[in-house]
C-alpha cells in the first residue's frame, strides 16, 4: 500500500443464502497499476467488483471498502463519476446506433453536445470504431460489442477503469486488441482492476494479482515474482492417462495430477527432456510453468475445467 492508494478493501465477506461468496477478502490497488483478480468461474470475482462500485454492497455482511477515499454504499455516484465500469454483460441498448448509446451515458456526465461528440468520436478511433458509428447495437459483432462498451466507459475521462471478464468469449485477435488498447491507457496513467478467468491475460497485463478460489484469496502478488517463488521452472504435462503409471519419476521432480494429465514439474530442464525422449509426439507437452499451474498446486484443480 502507498499514500496513492485508490482502492482498500478489508475482510469484505459476502453470502447469498449459505453460501460465502466472498469470504474475508482483503487487498488494495495502488494508483496507475493493473491489480487483477484471477480464478475460475464461481470464485467470487464478480460479487467483489460490484461492490467496489456500489451494486452488491447493499446486502454486504460485513467488511471495509474506500474507493478514491469513497465508501460505495453512501457515495456510488461519485465513485461512479471518477470511475469507468466495463461489466460483464455489455448492457448496451440494442435498439440505437453506437452514436445514440454513447450520448445518453455522455449527458449522465454533463457533458454538453458539442464536448460529447468530441469525445466520442476521438473514443471511436481509439477503439477502432469510427466506421460503426452509425450502425445499430444488434449489427454489430460481439467484440465490436465490447469494444464499444470500452468506449462507453472512457467517456468521462476515469480515472480508474473496473473490467470484469473484459475479453471472456472473444477470439484471440480481438482479445489482443483490447489487450493492447488496456496497455495503452495504463501508460496513461488510468489505474486498473481486471477480473479474468484468463490466466495469460492476467500474466500480460497485471502488475500485481490476487488468486481467487471459492471466495478466498489463495495467493497475492507480482504474476511474475508468484510463478518464479512458488513453482518449479518447468514442466511436463504427460496428456496419455494410459502413461501415468508408466513413466518412471526421478527425485527431482514433483508431481501433480487431475483426472486426465499429469504434471512432472522440476528445475532442472534436461531431466524433464530426458523423460520425454521415451514418448510419442501428442503424449506429452513440455513448457514453462505458469500461474495455471500455481492454481493447480495451491487448490488441487485446474483454472478452467
Ligand atoms: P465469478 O465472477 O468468479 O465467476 P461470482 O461472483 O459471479 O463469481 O459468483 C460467486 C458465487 O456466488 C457463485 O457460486 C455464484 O453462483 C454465486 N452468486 C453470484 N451472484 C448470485 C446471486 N445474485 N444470488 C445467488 N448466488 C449468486
Amino acid at each position: 500500500m502507498n499514500s496513492e492508494t485508490v482502492i482498500t478493501a478489508e475482510n469484505i465477506i459476502k453470502t447469498y443464502k449459505n453460501l460465502k461468496a466472498v469470504d474475508d477478502l482483503s487487498f488494495f490497488v495502488n494508483k496507475s497499476e493493473c491489480f487483477g483478480i484471477l480464478g475460475p468461474n464461481g470464485a467470487g470475482k464478480t460479487t467483489m467488483m460490484k461492490m467496489l462500485y456500489g451494486k452488491a454492497l447493499r446486502d454486504k455482511d460485513s467488511g471495509r471498502i474506500n474507493v478514491f477515499g469513497y465508501d460505495p454504499k453512501n457515495n456510488e455516484l461519485e465513485i461512479k463519476y471518477l470511475s469507468g465500469i466495463v461489466p460483464q454483460d455489455n448492457n448496451l441498448d440494442d435498439e440505437l446506433s453506437v452514436i445514440q448509446n454513447l450520448l445518453i451515458y455522455a449527458k449522465f456526465y454533463g457533458l454538453d453536445c458539442k464536448k460529447s461528440l468530441d469525445r466520442i468520436y476521438e473514443l471511436l478511433e481509439f477503439m477502432e470504431l469510427s466506421g460503426k458509428k452509425n450502425a445499430k447495437i444488434m449489427h454489430l459483432s460481439g467484440g465490436m460489442k465490447r469494444r464499444l462498451t470500452f468506449v462507453r466507459s472512457l467517456l468521462n475521462n476515469p480515472k480508474l477503469l473496473i473490467l470484469d471478464e473484459p475479453t471472456t468469449g472473444l477470439d484471440p485477435q480481438v482479445r489482443h486488441n483490447i489487450w493492447d488498447k488496456i496497455r495503452l491507457l495504463k501508460k496513461d496513467g488510468v489505474t486498473i482492476i481486471i477480473t479474468t478467468h484468463y490466466m495469460e491475460e492476467a500474466y500480460q497485463l497485471c502488475d500485481r494479482l490476487i488468486l481467487m478460489h471459492k471466495g478466498k484469496k489463495i495467493l497475492e502478488g507480482n504474476p511474475v515474482e508468484l510463478v518464479n517463488q512458488n513453482i518449479e521452472k518447468y514442466v511436463l504435462e504427460i496428456l496419455n492417462h494410459t502413461l501415468f503409471d508408466k513413466i518412471k519419476i526421478s527425485k527431482n521432480i514433483n508431481i501433480d495430477r487431475t483426472p486426465n494429465r499429469m504434471y512432472l514439474y522440476s528445475q532442472d530442464l534436461k531431466s524433464l527432456e530426458q523423460l520425454s525422449k521415451g514418448l510419442k509426439p501428442g503424449d506429452y507437452y513440455l513448457r514453462q510453468s505458469n500461474l495455471e499451474d500455481l492454481f493447480l498446486k495451491s487448490t488441487g484443480r485446474i483454472l478452467n475445467e
